[in-house]
């Protein structure tokens, strides 16, 4: 079963475009560039090392703002009948 999400990321080495996969997301098969990765994508892939599908070559994956803890809240949840 395919359940992941895809990043785009550019390579280092050769500037091409390669994939990274990660299913720490909503693993809805949705593709993201590597300017713009959802949070729980973004742990899970920061630090991590891959190689490009193009060149072969290794690199290595780093957040460049710092991922932080977001705010959240509980609200009143009502069972639907
Ligand atoms: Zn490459």
């Amino acid at each position: 079963m395919g359940c992941f999400d895809t990043v785009k990321f550019m390579c280092p080495f050769c500037q091409e475009l390669t994939d990274v996969q990660s299913k720490a997301g909503s693993c809805s098969l949705t593709t993201y560039i590597e300017t713009d990765v959802p949070s729980d994508i973004a742990k899970d892939l920061n630090n991590s090392t891959e190689s490009c599908d193009n060149c072969k070559a290794a690199f290595k994956i780093v957040a460049v703002k710092e991922i932080k803890n977001i705010r959240m809240s509980a609200v009143p949840y009502y069972k639907e009948d």
